[in-house]
């Protein structure tokens, strides 16, 4: 019986597919490293942690590692305004609702800032939905070196009594993926946002879907199964 959807943000609720790819054309140009990426480009090298993927790019690691906050911040000048434009993604009400019907939670988490996703779901009319939000806070950097949402969210679970097998993530990355085969949760991939198809099946996700709508027959049919046996 799935109890919880633990939804990743970036790219799996909002659509900042676009915006982040020229955000960070900009980053680079500030920074002097000579990259420009196409959408499909940056869906070939995007990882967390981000310092993995600067690095695939060709960036210098001991400039990378001494000028973490830096880079950092030159992104965020540049991805916030754009931030504040952005959709979300095709049928993310509409599931947030269905979940909210039938009493099933639904959380985020994520890398991104606590506070920007904060302001983010309230001005999308997301927040009514949502039982929580998992992400990291202001100043800390830490995603740029280490993955750590998926230990967040442990701690959630194990506070709230979940199991495992009663939690289903959905995300745009193999992150999310990995995060479920590690710890025992059905996991779901959405195409079109932060990575390729082809990237996302490597990492075998249990359920890969192109639209957040196509997540309730889903559910249902877990839910259905677990009730019958
Ligand atoms: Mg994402």
């Amino acid at each position: 019986m799935i109890k919880l959807i633990a939804f990743d943000w970036n790219g799996t609720l909002l659509a900042d597919l676009r915006p982040t790819v020229t955000a960070e054309n900009r980053c680079f140009q500030k920074l002097k490293f000579n990259r420009r990426l196409s959408i499909r480009q940056y869906q070939e090298f995007y990882e967390i942690p981000i310092r993995n993927y600067w690095l695939k790019l060709g960036f210098d690691a001991s400039y990378f590692d001494k000028h973490t906050k830096q880079v950092h911040q030159a992104f965020m000048d540049f991805y916030e305004p754009l931030e504040k434009t952005c959709r979300t993604r095709g049928g993310a009400k509409d599931v947030l609702k269905w979940l909210k019907k039938r009493r099933i939670s639904a959380i985020i988490f994520s890398n991104h800032m606590k506070n920007h996703i904060v302001r983010q779901t309230r001005r999308l009319g997301l927040w009514p939905y949502l039982d929580e939000i998992l992400g990291r806070p202001d100043h800390d950097h830490s995603h740029m070196h280490v993955q750590n949402k998926a230990l967040q969210l442990k701690t959630y679970l194990r506070n709230k009594r979940i199991k495992p097998r009663e939690v289903m993530v959905v995300g745009d990355t193999d992150e999310e993926i990995i995060i479920g085969h590690k710890y025992g949760y059905h996991a779901t991939a959405l195409t079109g946002g932060h990575q390729s198809q082809k990237r996302l099946k490597v990492a075998r996700p249990e359920f890969l879907i192109h639209n957040l709508k196509n997540l309730k027959p889903i559910i249902a049919k877990l839910n259905a199964d677990s009730a019958k046996n």
